[in-house]
C-alpha cells in the first residue's frame, strides 16, 4: 500500500497545449470557435492558482484540429519531453478528442521507463463555455500529474487519458462518442483512477519503474508502413488485395468479426498467405468494442493463425497501430517484431 502525503506538495508541471476544442473560445461577435491566448489561462481556470504547483506552459505552432495529427507531432511531444524531463514533476498536455488515443497510445511506447506522469486531456466544449467539461478536465489532469507519494515519487508514472472524471492508461483508450462528455473508454481494462470528492488511485493496476532514479529511454524513430483492413460483409476480393498485398506496407492490421474471425473463403485466405508470403506482418485485432482475438475458437480463426497471421489479442486498433510505428521504426527482423508485437511491453495487452 502506498501512502500519499496529505499536504500540498510543491510540483511543477508543463502544460503543453497542442490545439483541439479545449483551447477554444466563442468569439463574442460573431460566435465562431477561435483558439484562445494560452497566457490567459490562469483566468480561464482560475482555480489552477488555488494549487500550490507551478504550472508553465508550452503552445505548439501551429495548434490543431487533432484530426490532422501526424506522427512527426509525436516525435516533437517525445522531444519535447525529453528535453524538459528534468524541470518538471509532471506533463499534461492538451489535445484534440479526436485523435487523442492514438497521440497517448504512440507516447506510451515512444517514451520507455516513464517516471513521471503524462497526462493528456482536452474536451468536448470550449473551455470559454459556461457549460464546458475542459475545466473540470484539465483540473483533474493537473491535479493527477502533479501527484506524489510520501517518497516524492509520480503517484501515476504512465501516459494516461483524463477524461470526464477517469483515468485511464493511454493505450487501451478508444473515443467512443462525439458528442456526449464521456468521449473516451478503455473497455479492456478498469481505470487507473476516478475522481469523486477525492481521486482514488487503483494502484495496484498502475505501472512503476523498475529505477526511479533512471532516465527514461525516448524513441522517436517510427516507420509508418502499415496499413489497416476493416473486414466488412461484401468486401471484394480487389479492396482486400489492395490492403494487404499494397507494396507500400510492410504490416496489415485486419481488424476482424468477433473473437478474431475472418471469412474462409478460399480467394480471402489466398491472399492472406500472399502477403505473408510477400514479408508482412499481419496483425489480428478485434472489431468489437471489448473482448480479445483468440484464433483457436472457431475454424475461421485458426485458419488465419495457420498462416501466420499473429495474433492483438485485447490491443485497440488505436494502440496497434502505434506499436507497429514504434516497433518497425526500431528495425527489427519481422520475426523480431512478431513476437514484440505479442508481448505486453507499456500495458497495452492483457497478456
Ligand atoms: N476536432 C476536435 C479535435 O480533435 C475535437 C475535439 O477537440 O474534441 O481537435
Amino acid at each position: 500500500m502506498r501512502k500519499y502525503t496529505t499536504e500540498r506538495v510543491k510540483s511543477s508541471i508543463l502544460l503543453i497545449y497542442t490545439g483541439g476544442t479545449i483551447g477554444m473560445k466563442e468569439d463574442p461577435v460573431d460566435m465562431t470557435l477561435r483558439p484562445f491566448n494560452f497566457s490567459q489561462i490562469l483566468d480561464e481556470v482560475p482555480e489552477l492558482g488555488k494549487f500550490a504547483y507551478r504550472i508553465d506552459s508550452y503552445t505548439f505552432e501551429p495548434i490543431i484540429d487533432s484530426s490532422d495529427v501526424e506522427p512527426s507531432m509525436w516525435q516533437a511531444l517525445t522531444n519535447l519531453i525529453e528535453e524538459r524531463y528534468d524541470d518538471y514533476d509532471g506533463f499534461v498536455i492538451l489535445h484534440g478528442t479526436d485523435t487523442m488515443s492514438y497521440t497517448a497510445s504512440a507516447l506510451s511506447f515512444m517514451i520507455e521507463g516513464l517516471t513521471k506522469p503524462v497526462i493528456l486531456t482536452g474536451s468536448q466544449l470550449p473551455i470559454g463555455v459556461p457549460r464546458t467539461d475542459g475545466r473540470e478536465n484539465l483540473i483533474s489532469a493537473v491535479e493527477i500529474a502533479a501527484a506524489k507519494d510520501k517518497n516524492g515519487n509520480a503517484v501515476v508514472p504512465e501516459v494516461c487519458i483524463c477524461f470526464d472524471n477517469v483515468l485511464m492508461r493511454g493505450n487501451r483508450t478508444s473515443k467512443i462518442n462525439s458528442d456526449n462528455f464521456r468521449a473516451f473508454r478503455s473497455a479492456n481494462m478498469v481505470p487507473l483512477a476516478e475522481a469523486g470528492i477525492s481521486i482514488k488511485y487503483n494502484e495496484n493496476l498502475i505501472i512503476y519503474p523498475e529505477d526511479w532514479n533512471r532516465k527514461p529511454v525516448f524513441h522517436t524513430e517510427l516507420d509508418t508502413r502499415v496499413s489497416i483492413l476493416k473486414l466488412h460483409p461484401g468486401i471484394t476480393p480487389q479492396v482486400a488485395r489492395d490492403i494487404l498485398c499494397g507494396e507500400s506496407t510492410k504490416a496489415v492490421i485486419i481488424e476482424t468479426y468477433g473473437s478474431g474471425n475472418a471469412p474462409s473463403k478460399e480467394w480471402f485466405l489466398s491472399l492472406i498467405k500472399e502477403a505473408s508470403g510477400n514479408g508482412k506482418i499481419l496483425l489480428n485485432v478485434t472489431q468489437c468494442i471489448a473482448g480479445s482475438v483468440n484464433m483457436d475458437i472457431y475454424a475461421n480463426g485458426l485458419s488465419l493463425k495457420k498462416i501466420g497471421v499473429i495474433s492483438g489479442y485485447d490491443s485497440t486498433t488505436e494502440s496497434a497501430l502505434a506499436k507497429l510505428f514504434y516497433l518497425m521504426g526500431k528495425k527489427l527482423s519481422k520475426k523480431e517484431i512478431e513476437s514484440l508485437m505479442e508481448k505486453n511491453l507499456r500495458g497495452e495487452i492483457s497478456k
